[in-house]
């Protein structure tokens, strides 16, 4: 069975062959952190943490790389306004660097409560400076670049190809259509092309700004797109498999990207191109900008596990605008939990035995997450698993499919307990069992200093890793 991914480029779903197999190098736009990200933009996260399961449990070895936007990213799209650092700096009276420090914290944490592999390579814009210096001079030789009041822009008339990736079914957000049509935004008088964008912006003029570094066109700071063009080379290669985002990212962010590395090198940039689409809330697309954004943390005040969160992403194929409720919630939250304490339960009373039937039923399992990571499908095959496979099928089956899920659906190392520990649990269990509660306690005690809760419910004894 082969892999088939949706290709932004192509418009269609072709067939994965990546360029140096089983090596593939992964590049997924990370966030701007200037404030605490919603759960719309842990959708696509999500999105591209399957993807990365998803090729790594086909046997393929991912080169996950993912930025920080901790410069540059400016209020406007048109490379107008001001720097949203700077700005989340104002609000909270800090400066832009503990800001950025504080905002990427919470985002590695968020990514771990929603059991996102880490990526192998988070790289800062701000750490790269250098290399979108050299990259902005590359295209500088090349005559792709000229220089206004405020910066140093791309001629987008210079490469034909510009806005390739777009297609009509983009011009809802089509920046460049937009543009194109006067309607959108306001033309800086000094772009040659409305289309054109900074590569380097200058500081203004009298002002000191708290993120800036002197480059050969004067003090300033990058351009948003030249970061990811810059890190992506540095570590994926000129040419790599494949580049992820949003697909509010397609017609400004990514169409640059392009522009200036394909610009720059002559070689294609990424092979595949892939987008999460929207997360809605009210029929809109969950925004910062619009208020009223949900973040993790305020379902777990409300009660919910993050993971009832990835559960509901997965009711829906990443390519389908998904509507956010707290009902939707509800119910992928008792779905969760219905999956999740079938799982316990075969994991405690059950070694997983992967027979013939078990081996059918993963091979449709990766069926459906090989056809462009469809997850709804791959979900129906786990209900199907569950309800034919006795104990151990399921419980083989459940464990591999959970490497794709993420949904910590039988507990870690359920078949690894150390001998020891089995044996200090069976103690524990005859002390309660005879009434000695002081035992029971120091039981207890020496689990826990081996890294072994203990919780004493109706149905018995449970056991957790800390
Ligand atoms: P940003 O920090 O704005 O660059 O956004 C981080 C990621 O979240 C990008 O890949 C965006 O495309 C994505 N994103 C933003 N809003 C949404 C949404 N409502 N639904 C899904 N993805 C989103
Ligand atoms: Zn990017």
């Amino acid at each position: 069975m082969e892999l088939a991914l949706f290709n932004t480029l192509t418009r269609s779903k072709d067939p994965f062959k990546p360029i140096a197999p089983p090596k593939v190098g992964l590049y997924t736009c990370g966030p701007t952190v200037y404030n605490y990200l919603h759960v719309g933009n842990y959708r696509t996260y999500v999105f591209e943490d399957v993807l990365r399961r998803t090729l790594e449990f086909l046997g393929f070895d991912v080169l996950h790389v993912m930025n920080i936007t901790d410069v540059g990213h400016l209020t406007s799209q048109a490379d107008e306004g001001e720097d949203k650092m700077e700005v989340g700096a104002a609000r909270e009276g800090k400066t832009a660097w503990e800001i950025a420090d504080f905002y990427t914290k919470t985002f590695v944490e968020d990514s771990k409560l929603l059991n996102l592999i880490p990526p192998k390579v988070l790289c800062k814009a701000t750490d790269h400076v250098p290399e979108q210096i050299d990259l902005v001079k590359r295209l500088e030789a090349k005559g792709f670049t000229y220089s206004t009041s405020d910066g140093v822009y791309f001629d987008t008339s210079k490469f034909p190809a510009y806005g390739k990736l777009v297609s009509s079914e983009h011009t809802f957000i089509s920046f460049v259509g937009g543009l194109k049509a006067g309607a959108r935004v306001e033309v800086n008088p000094e772009k040659r092309n409305p289309t054109d964008f900074a590569l380097w912006k200058f500081s203004p003029k009298g002002t000191k700004r708290q993120m800036e570094w002197p480059s050969p066109w004067g003090v300033g700071f990058p351009g948003w797109h030249i970061e990811c063009s810059a890190m992506a080379m540095k570590y994926l290669g000129e040419t790599f498999d494949i580049h992820c985002g949003g697909v509010d990212h397609i017609p400004i962010h990514h169409t640059n990207e392009i522009a200036q590395t394909e610009g720059a090198t002559g070689k294609p940039f990424a092979k595949w191109w892939m987008h999460g689409e929207f997360l809605l809330m009210n029929n809109a697309k969950m925004a910062k900008s619009a208020g009223g954004f949900i973040r993790l943390q305020d379902l777990q005040e409300k009660g919910y596990d993050p993971l009832d969160y990835r559960y509901l992403c997965f009711q829906a194929h990443y390519r389908k605008q998904l509507d956010f409720s707290l009902a939707a919630l509800d119910a992928a939250k008792s779905g969760l939990k219905s999956l999740r304490d079938r799982a316990q339960l075969i994991a405690r009373e059950s070694k997983p035995a992967r027979t013939k039937d078990v081996e059918a039923l993963l091979d449709r399992f990766k069926e459906a997450i090989s056809d462009d990571l469809n997850m709804p499908q791959a979900l129906s095959v786990v209900s199907e698993a569950v309800k034919k496979l006795p104990a151990e099928g399921q419980h083989a089956f459940l464990l591999e499919a959970d490497k794709v899920l993420g949904l910590r659906l039988i507990p870690e190392g359920a078949q690894e307990l150390a001998p020891e520990v089995v044996k200090l649990l069976n103690e524990r269990l005859s002390a309660r069992k005879n009434k000695d509660f002081a035992a029971a306690d120091a039981l207890r005690k020496m689990l826990a200093d081996k890294g072994i809760l203990i919780e004493d419910t109706k149905d018995g004894q449970r056991w957790k890793r800390k």
